[in-house]
């Protein structure tokens, strides 16, 4: 199995690559996702955090309010840390847990963990390599105003909490530039997926040689 670590900065494409990827075969474990499911009410990391935050975090279903927490610890430094505290490592038990099973299922799988903050959280050793989704920050911005309908002002405070996406280059195995059209993006994807086939560039165990 040939783990990929799809990442870039937020709204920088890495859904739309992780969809196209998945149509030519490959299995995806997006970290965001099971950031939300290990957060559903009475999950350890739901009761860690009301334990720290009180019942007026929850609404009124009992599952965390979303955009009220973002609230809270994107403006405040101290406080992301201690929720990425509490997602973290669950997320890193989970992502573990499923690819064990899907290793036993398919072990020639090439897998992808869609993880936002990979770089930022130095997970790169649970990866084989790095695939980063690249767009200039202009584009990053307006592309993520435009989907989350938000103003400027709250997407450069989201912004604040990563890494700038021009250094996440310097990290990257490969990249794909989602500047363009779709098309255009979907021709990189497709061939990054050829050099992950047997004899191609990124074929298991290359990577580190070349
Ligand atoms: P997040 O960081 O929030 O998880 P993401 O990196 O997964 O976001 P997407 O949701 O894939 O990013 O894309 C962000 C937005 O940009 C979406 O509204 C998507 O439809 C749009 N988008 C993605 N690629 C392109 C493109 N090449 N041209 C125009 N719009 C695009």
């Amino acid at each position: 199995m040939q783990i990929i670590g799809l990442t870039g900065g937020i709204a920088s494409g890495k859904s739309t690559v992780a969809k196209m990827l998945e149509e030519k075969g490959a299995y995806l474990l997006d970290a965001d996702r099971l950031a939300r499911e290990v957060v559903e009410p009475d999950q350890p990391a739901w009761q860690e955090i009301v334990n720290w935050l009180g019942q007026s975090i929850l609404l009124p279903d009992q599952s965390i309010d979303r955009s009220k927490l973002a609230e809270l610890v994107f403006s405040n430094q101290q406080m992301l840390e201690r929720l990425n505290s509490i997602v973290h490592p669950r997320v890193g038990t989970r992502l573990v847990a499923l690819s064990k099973i899907i290793r036993e299922k398919d072990p020639d799988a090439v897998l992808i963990y869609d993880i936002p903050l990979l770089i930022e959280a130095e997970m790169q050793s649970l990866v084989d390599l790095v695939l980063l989704v690249y767009v200039p920050r202009e584009i990053q911005i307006a592309r993520l105003q435009q989907r989350d309908n938000l103003s400027r002002a709250a997407v450069e405070i989201r912004l604040q909490n990563q890494m700038d996406i021009e250094d996440k280059k310097k990290y990257a195995d490969a990249v794909i530039d989602n500047s363009a059209h779709l098309t255009e993006t979907y021709h990189q994807a497709d061939q990054f997926w050829d050099k992950l086939k047997p004899g191609g560039f990124y074929a298991h165990g290359e990577v580190d040689q070349r």
